[in-house]
Formats: structure tokens, C-alpha cells, sequence
């Protein structure tokens, strides 16, 4: 805690992150406050990570694609077969509601639906209540001072499944569990985040974002076809094409991080971070990367409609180049890994 008042409890995390425990946190069809937002240790989700949920930024009040990730939320939900207690229209008014009663014109939107707690604590859970909460924070820049100098990353040793084996188009919880052991791994070793190869070996996505990248002034970026078609990765694109700047949407090979010069990271929590390092390569924060940078900034605030002359520049990007994460990258295609874990 480094800080409390009337009410109001503000907490600052390892990572930087501010919570500010207070308000309401929207469940079920109430503002609950903060603290109060509770649920039963015998919630199904927490046994068998039958949960799903949306990660959001809103700018100058106003909630950015969040109509694509409401359906995204609802495809996910049905992926796993859990049919959603609201309609898109209710889940939309909700988070609107939410984030006016936060009183935040800048931050992050969590929203996220569960198998709670019932008759069923076996694997099935048909007989148990799907619900749905939002919660609504202020939430800085997600990788830190990378923002500037370019995120370090280190390889995952995990790689993303195949859509054989698990759904991997939802935004599902089960799906982050490599991402969390990846991460702590990457944080340990002094990285902002770690990178994953997929199950064919190709390269695939960082543990939160997608990532891009530059060659020769174009744009190669892995084609999600075992992860999530990012919203912002969808967004960045489009971006790119109206400039007239060539993406490549392809399978691509760890050999050939080598050969790339820049690269970044896209998502709702990351925005568009540049990457510095990715295992023992080096990479630079240069102009396309900037300029993309700063035009994603100018894009979420037009879009908001509001303020965008007020809107600040953004700070200029330096590249320095950081420590080395001391983590060989994997050479050619991984085979099926057999029986044990890397680990
Ligand atoms: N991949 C993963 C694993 C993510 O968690 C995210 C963030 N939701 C993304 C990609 C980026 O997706 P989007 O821009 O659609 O939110």
C-alpha cells in the first residue's frame, strides 16, 4: 500500500501498476464496491479455468473497439460453451456505465466471465451460474520504460498449441497459464516479456501482445493462425496499408530474427511497444516504428473524438541498447515435444 484515504485504498504492484481500490466493480448487473466484488472458493473457474475475458483501453472516456471486443468476449464465451447471462447490447450499456461511475477518462477495462459456483465440481459445469463482471483501473504503460528504450525479450521455452488441441482463438484463461510461467521466467532474467515459438516451431506471439516485424521497409508479422488475431495487430495493419507500407502476414522462422531491424508489440495493455532485444538479437527503435507508435496514439484519441488537439506528442523514442537476456533462441522447427515437459 503506498498510500490511503477515505474510502480509497491505492496500491502499487511490482510491476508499477496502480490500483486504486475504490468505486464500483460491475457484477451481475450491480456496481459493487471494490472490496466487496467477491466470489466463492468453490467457483468453477477456479478449478478448471473456465473462465474468458477482454482486455480494454478506454481514452478520454470513450471505450476504444469496444464493440469487436464484445463479440470476441461472446465467441470466446461459446467457445467454451458457456452461454453468456447477458445480451451484447446489456454488456456494452454496462461498461459504459462502469466506466462513467469510475470517473477515469484514461484507463483499463477488464471484463471477464466465469463458471461461478453451483451444484457441479466435477470437470462438467452445465448446472453451474455464468457471470460476468467489469472491473475498471488506471493502467500505465504496460511494459514501463520499454515504451521508450524497447522492450527486452527473452524466448519462452513453452510453445503456443495447436488449434488441435486446445481453442486457440478464445481469449480464454487456460490459454494464459504458459504466458504466466513465461513471463515470471523472462522478469526473472531481467526481460520485459517473453516470446513464443508455436508448436511447428514458427515464430508466434509475445505472453499479452502481438508482434511485428520491420525488413528493408516492410512489415512482417506471424499469421495468427494458432493465437489471437489481435484487435490492435488488425488495427496496426490496416494503419500500415493506407501508408502503402507492404505486411506480410507468413509463418516466420526463428532463424530469421537475425535478419529483422525493428520490430513491436501490439495489444490493449501494451499499445504499441517497441522491442529492443530479442534474445541475443538486437533490434532498433527506428522511424517506422515511430511513426506507427505515434500515429496508434493519434488513432485512439481521434477515435475518441474528443481532445485530440490537446493530444500530447509523444516522448521521443531513444534506443538503447539493453543487457542481454542470456537465452539461446531454438534453432529450425521444433519437433512434437515428446512426454516431459521442457522444464
Ligand atoms: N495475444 C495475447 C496472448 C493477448 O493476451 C493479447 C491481448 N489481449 C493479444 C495477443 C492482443 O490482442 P488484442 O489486441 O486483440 O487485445
Amino acid at each position: 500500500v503506498c498510500c490511503s484515504g477515505a474510502g480509497s485504498v491505492v496500491f502499487k504492484s511490482r510491476a508499477g501498476v496502480l490500483v486504486v481500490r475504490d468505486g464500483g466493480i460491475w457484477m451481475g448487473g450491480e456496481l459493487v464496491d471494490w472490496r466487496e466484488a467477491k466470489v466463492h472458493v468453490l467457483s468453477h473457474a477456479l478449478h478448471y479455468a473456465s473462465s474468458v475475458f477482454e482486455g480494454e483501453r478506454a481514452y478520454n472516456g470513450k471505450i476504444f473497439k469496444s464493440r469487436e471486443h464484445n463479440e470476441r468476449l461472446f465467441k470466446s464465451a461459446e467457445a467454451l460453451d458457456m452461454p453468456m447471462p447477458i445480451s451484447l447490447e446489456e454488456l456494452e450499456a454496462a461498461k459504459q456505465e462502469t466506466l462513467k461511475k469510475s470517473g477515469l477518462e484514461d484507463a483499463y477495462v477488464r471484463v471477464v466471465v466465469w463458471r461461478g459456483s453451483g451444484e457441479d465440481m466435477g470437470v462438467a459445469s452445465a448446472a453451474n451460474p455464468v457471470r460476468v463482471a467489469i472491473a475498471i483501473w488506471p493502467w500505465g504503460a504496460y511494459y514501463g520504460d520499454a515504451k521508450m528504450q524497447g522492450a527486452k525479450l527473452d524466448i519462452a521455452e513453452w510453445k503456443r498449441p495447436s488449434p488441435e488441441t486446445i481453442p486457440v482463438h478464445a481469449k480464454a484463461a487456460g490459454l494464459y497459464m504458459i504466458c504466466t510461467i513465461s513471463k515470471h521466467k523472462a522478469e526473472a532474467k531481467g526481460c520485459s516479456d517473453a516470446l513464443f515459438m508455436d508448436y511447428r516451431g514458427y515464430v508466434a506471439e509475445a505472453t499479452g501482445a502481438n508482434i511485428f516485424f520491420v525488413k528493408d521497409g516492410e512489415v512482417h508479422t506471424p499469421t495468427p493462425d494458432c493465437f489471437l488475431n489481435g484487435i490492435t495487430r488488425q488495427t496496426v495493419i490496416g494503419m500500415l496499408k493506407d501508408k502503402g507500407i507492404n505486411v506480410n502476414e507468413r509463418h516466420i522462422m526463428p532463424e530469421e530474427l537475425e535478419s529483422f531491424q525493428q520490430s513491436w508489440l501490439t495489444g490493449p495493455a501494451a499499445e504499441l511497444t517497441p522491442v529492443g532485444q530479442i534474445g541475443d538479437y538486437h533490434l532498433q527503435v527506428r522511424a517506422l516504428t515511430r511513426r506507427i507508435a505515434h500515429d496508434y496514439e493519434q488513432l485512439v484519441r481521434v477515435i475518441s473524438f474528443r481532445n485530440i488537439r490537446d493530444a500530447p506528442a509523444p516522448a521521443e523514442l531513444k534506443h538503447r541498447p539493453p543487457p542481454s537476456c542470456h537465452h539461446p533462441l531454438p534453432q529450425g522447427r521444433a519437433g512434437p515435444r515428446a512426454g516431459a515437459a521442457p522444464h
